[in-house]
């Protein structure tokens, strides 16, 4: 049994079950580099075939995602495009990888950039066609071919059974100097319930130093944001290099925040009490939006952005 990061064997069970349905699910963490992840690591025919079961599902009934979450993804996405617009990233090709229902590449191609997206889904993928009349193929990273300035990737990569062969895939898919910015959940949020960590489709469980160092062969991280979610901006390298493996003191970090995390600390350091009443004030504006299709809120979306 070995790191997927390290390839080391020294990896501790930190937990036993899937928080969703109580089932037995193995997550490790590495004590040489401070990675956490699933033991065994599905393989990539049992996760396409995870997702095949769902496409069949999808395609029975035609999928048509709610109105609150055109909202929120819209809303995020426009959160997202800002900040690349900040750094100076503001126009060119653009490749969305695990599209969903296409709200962020749509909204980036209304606003400067020829964006396109993949997703695997079949109900999520067609939707975004039909309503954004964008260009989203059906399908997996491994199936995109063509080269692009920006690469963008928002809670996927988590998903992927070999992270390290991903972040190739990402590198010979851009362009020379071209930016990759990618989203996960972060490990060492306090404002996650301990309830709602570990589940079987969350392969990897990323900390800052891990998810640079998964990419470290290919990329140099530039900016990075991190809070509940980490987002980093990554450049693609010239050449590749040896990967780099985080420090003795970030994997010291790490195995201290996870021993923290629990409930005491969820409720008082991570806000959980606050929690209830902004629910309540987001479901009353989405009540007030929940007529309008969604390439309508969209568009509202960019008028008033
Ligand atoms: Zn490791």
């Amino acid at each position: 049994m070995s790191c997927i990061l390290c390839e080391q064997k020294n990896l501790k069970i930190i937990s036993r079950t899937d928080s969703k349905n109580n089932s037995s699910l193995n997550i490790f963490l590495c004590n040489v580099c401070g990675m956490v992840q699933q033991n065994p690591i599905p393989s990539e025919d049992e996760v396409n075939e995870y997702y095949s079961s769902v496409y069949r599902q999808d395609y029975k009934k035609t999928y048509v995602p709610k109105i609150k979450h055109v909202f929120r993804a819209g809303n995020l996405g426009l959160d997202r495009i800002s900040f690349l617009k900040n750094r100076g990233i503001d126009n060119g090709s653009l490749l969305d990888v695990g599209a969903g229902g296409g709200e962020f590449t749509y909204l980036s191609s209304k606003l400067g950039f020829m964006s396109q997206g993949i997703e695997p889904n079949i109900g999520y993928s067609s939707y975004a066609r039909e309503e954004y009349g964008i260009k989203i193929e059906t399908g997996q990273l491994s199936d995109v071919h063509g080269k692009f300035k920006v690469i963008t990737m928002f809670h996927a990569l988590e998903h992927i059974p070999d992270v390290v062969k991903a972040f190739e895939l990402l590198f010979n898919l851009l362009e020379k100097n071209g930016h990759l910015l990618i989203e996960v959940p972060n490990i060492e949020t306090n404002d996650a319930s301990p309830h709602n960590i570990y589940f079987k489709a969350h392969i990897h469980y990323f900390s800052s130093s891990t998810l640079v160092s998964a990419a470290s062969k290919y990329f140099d991280k530039i900016d990075m944001v991190s809070d509940s979610n980490l987002r980093v901006l990554f450049k693609r390298k010239e050449v590749v290099s040896d990967l780099i493996l985080p420090s003795f003191d970030q994997v010291a970090k790490t195995t201290k925040r996870l021993q923290k995390k629990g409930w005491l600390e969820y409720i008082f350091k991570g806000g959980g009490y606050k929690k209830l009443p902004l629910r309540l004030s987001k479901i009353f504006i989405e009540s007030r939006i929940s007529h309008k299709s969604g390439i309508k809120i969209l568009n509202d979306m960019i008028k008033y952005h």
